[in-house]
């Protein structure tokens, strides 16, 4: 897609164009696929549902779509009645599953992001698997793709990222990650074009996260650059970290 493209379309076309392009090139959806969509309530995975709902002409690919949302014993999605009128409208069902994430803390240890994700994925697979969903897909973006790179490399040591397309090997599920062409700015842009409203999070231990700080850095160094940062993508696909 040329830049002139890029410049002058509408955000929900720039959405659609990226969407379609990283299915395409990555081989995301086959005829078929029963899709999960892991909703929030927030933007990027609602934008990420009307997509997925929205490219089927463009793809010319037959799948079923489905939305999942956690909802947890401390960190709760006020919008549900909302979200659930918009899938509708886009042929996509919705179910919302309440998980007990910090009633499962172990005695004497603290919540955090780690533990969250982790029992909010293991819900995932497990509902995926057991309702015969074959692909799960994510609403992270290209800057979080980028963060979590440079999370790794500093804070792990390791030469890793969030993948846009995971096979699992002990569940008979993939992975996808649809939005990894788009910057964040340019799903804000979306949702405000089609009125998703954006629900900010309001997560009490999301507030001192390290992403937010690596995001900064990054927004230095890059100069806030979209090709700069898909340069940065292309660096981290030509060392094979963006399928496993
Ligand atoms: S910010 Fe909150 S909801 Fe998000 S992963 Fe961390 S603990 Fe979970």
């Amino acid at each position: 897609m040329s830049n002139r493209f890029l410049r002058k379309a509408q955000p929900s076309a720039i959405v659609e164009k990226l969407v379609a392009k990283a299915v395409l090139e990555r081989n995301l959806i086959n005829n078929e696929d029963r899709i999960l969509i892991a909703v929030s309530g927030g933007k990027d995975s609602t934008v990420l549902a009307w997509a997925l709902s929205a490219i089927r002409p463009e793809i010319k690919k037959t799948y079923e779509l489905a939305a999942l949302h956690i909802s947890s014993d401390f960190c709760a999605c006020c919008k549900k009645a909302i979200l659930s009128k918009r899938l509708d409208e886009w042929g996509i069902s919705f179910t919302d599953l309440f998980v007990p994430i910090i009633h499962r803390l172990k005695e004497g240890r603290q919540m955090n992001c780690y533990w969250c994700s982790t029992q909010r994925r293991a819900e995932l697979l497990k509902y995926a698997t057991e309702n015969h969903f074959n692909k799960i897909a994510l609403g992270h973006h290209l800057d979080d793709i980028i963060e979590t790179f440079f999370m790794n490399m500093t804070g792990k040591g390791q030469l890793s990222t969030m993948p846009i397309l995971l096979h699992y090997h002990n569940y008979p599920v993939s992975l996808i990650r649809p939005l990894a062409y788009l910057e964040e700015r340019e799903l804000i842009a979306c949702a405000a074009e089609k009125g998703i409203l954006k629900a900010a999070c309001t997560c009490p231990y999301g507030l001192k996260s390290v992403r937010r700080e690596i995001r900064a850095r990054i927004a230095d160094f890059t100069g806030n650059s979209g090709a700069v940062k898909r340069r940065i993508l292309a660096a981290i696909d030509a060392g094979n970290l963006l399928e496993q």
